[in-house]
């Protein structure tokens, strides 16, 4: 992953950035790609180009309350307005889970492997009917004085019996998209992935309501 540029905060006007909480590049580009043509007078910046920052701890019981968490943490951190995604995998055959522990479904954090190995045990007995499971992104925009948008989005499919693919991240492998038949996540490229995913979908739903919005 390509390593971000630090950045000095107090050369940054408050009117027109907003701090992406991540310290990942690949979101900071697609949040920039979806959102920049629609504020355009908006500087995006990652959290982490403005310090090392603590990550706060996500302890809500749902994707909307941890992506809150994640984007105060970043308002009262800089000052500066923030935005911020948290997602996961919801499993029909399993009621929803992985969902909001989808990063730590092994036991420890970010173990994608361990992550994949145990959803395919939790599922070795389920038909391929019954695999049928999404991913789930809520993104959530925060202005300095604390005003809440928030946007949800989805990317339907099923859970294959084996992992195929080098592209993505954690469960990319296993999941295979409604949108592309007989391919898993994993081997579509970034370009194409970002076009039917959750996080895609959950800008979308987010932009009707930027419609005359300030970072104040
Ligand atoms: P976060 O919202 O980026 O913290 O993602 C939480 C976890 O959900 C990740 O560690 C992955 O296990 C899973 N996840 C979220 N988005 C994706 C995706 O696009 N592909 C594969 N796994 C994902």
């Amino acid at each position: 992953m390509p390593s971000l540029e630090k950045l000095d905060p107090k050369a940054l006007d408050p009117e027109r950035t907003v701090v992406v909480a991540t310290g990942n590049a690949h979101k900071l580009e697609e949040i920039q790609a979806i959102l920049g043509p629609v504020l355009p007078s908006m500087r995006f910046v990652a959290l982490g180009q403005l310090g090392d920052f603590p990550e706060p701890d996500e302890n809500g019981d749902t994707f909307l309350a941890n992506a809150i968490i994640k984007a105060e943490a970043a308002v009262a951190e800089t000052g500066f307005a923030a935005i911020a995604d948290d997602s996961g995998l919801a499993v029909d055959a399993l009621d929803g889970a992985p969902g909001v522990h989808s990063a730590r479904y092994c036991g420890h954090h970010g173990d994608d492997a361990a992550n994949n190995e145990k959803l395919l045990a939790n599922l070795a007995n389920v038909s391929d009917a019954e695999r049928t499971a999404r991913f789930v992104s809520v993104v959530v925009l925060i202005g300095r004085s604390g005003l809440v948008l928030s946007g949800t989005g989805t990317c339907e499919g099923a859970v294959g019996r084996e992992g195929r693919g080098e592209h993505g991240f954690g469960y990319d492998p296993l999941f295979l998209p409604e949108d592309t038949p007989g391919r898993t996540m994993a081997e579509l490229l970034p370009d194409e992935k970002n076009a039917i995913s959750h996080r895609f979908h959950a800008l979308e739903n987010l932009i009707p309501q930027l419609e005359g919005w300030t970072t104040a």
